[in-house]
């Protein structure tokens, strides 16, 4: 099968600082991949190259078949490519409910309803919530409405940056167990995460990133095994 989203030797810089030097991984339709490495090793620089947010310098990102080399990041997630980031980026004093419809790429007002069911479906905390303003839901229900919002937006492949950062081990679960729900349900999922074990548990293939270069890579099963992944990631 043709991947749905891939890097072609892709490169990106800060200043004339490279950071990425030539990364090719893809990600097919219904997977999760996960891309770890330690603090530093470019992974947060590689999903806003995807996302479109960091110049690419060199190579490019390829979504179903066609380069985004042109395509800037605003209308990305209109192509089906949306992304949760890093620190979550909530607005904090607008309601549950707007943060969501923030989220929707489409204003018809009927599928808007049906996203925001299918939110509550999968996080039912975030209706009990949802005239709350979402400054005052704790971390972890935060991270769950940055999901859910990005899932608004209707995407075919969703690109999650360290989604389980700072919360505690229970929700940590529930969060790998709602990407494993929805992978179930046919999305795509690529996983940033510093929480290497947790991510290879869930993923199918995972990528290892080690300052700006992919120095492993394979079925996230294999990877569980892998001497060098133990001892430099797994903490085994
Ligand atoms: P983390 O988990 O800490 O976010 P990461 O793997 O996501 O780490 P990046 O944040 O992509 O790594 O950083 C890759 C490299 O780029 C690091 O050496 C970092 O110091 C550098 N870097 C990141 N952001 C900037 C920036 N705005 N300006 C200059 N250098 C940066």
């Amino acid at each position: 099968m043709a991947p749905l989203l891939e890097t072609r030797a892709l490169r990106s810089a800060y200043g004339r600082i490279e950071v990425l030097h030539g990364i090719d991984l893809h990600v097919t339709e219904g997977e999760i991949v996960a891309l770890v490495g330690a603090n530093g090793a470019g992974k947060t620089t590689l999903m806003r190259c995807l996302s479109g947010v960091q110049p690419v310098t060199g190579g490019e990102v390829v979504f179903r078949g066609q380069s985004l080399s042109r395509v800037p990041g605003h209308r990305r997630a209109g192509l089906g490519l949306s992304q949760s980031p890093e620190g979550r980026q909530i607005f904090g004093e607008l309601s549950v409910d707007d943060n969501l419809r923030l989220g929707a790429w489409s204003t018809d007002r009927r599928r808007m309803s049906q996203g925001m069911e299918e939110a509550f479906a999968l996080f039912p905390m975030l209706r009990e919530k949802r005239a709350l303003p979402a400054g005052s839901l704790s971390g972890g229900q935060q991270q769950m409405l940055a999901i859910a919002r990005a899932l608004m937006a209707e995407p075919v492949c969703l690109l999650l940056d360290e989604p389980t950062m700072g919360l505690a081990p229970a929700l940590i679960d529930e969060i790998f167990d709602v990407i494993t729900r929805l992978r179930d349900r046919g999305m795509t999922v690529l996983l940033v995460e510093q929480n290497a074990f947790g991510a290879l548990s869930i993923a199918d293939r995972a990528y290892v990133l080690e300052s700006g270069h992919v120095t492993l890579a394979g079925p996230a099963a294999d990877l569980i095994q892998d001497d060098r992944m133990r001892a430099a990631y797994l903490g085994l």
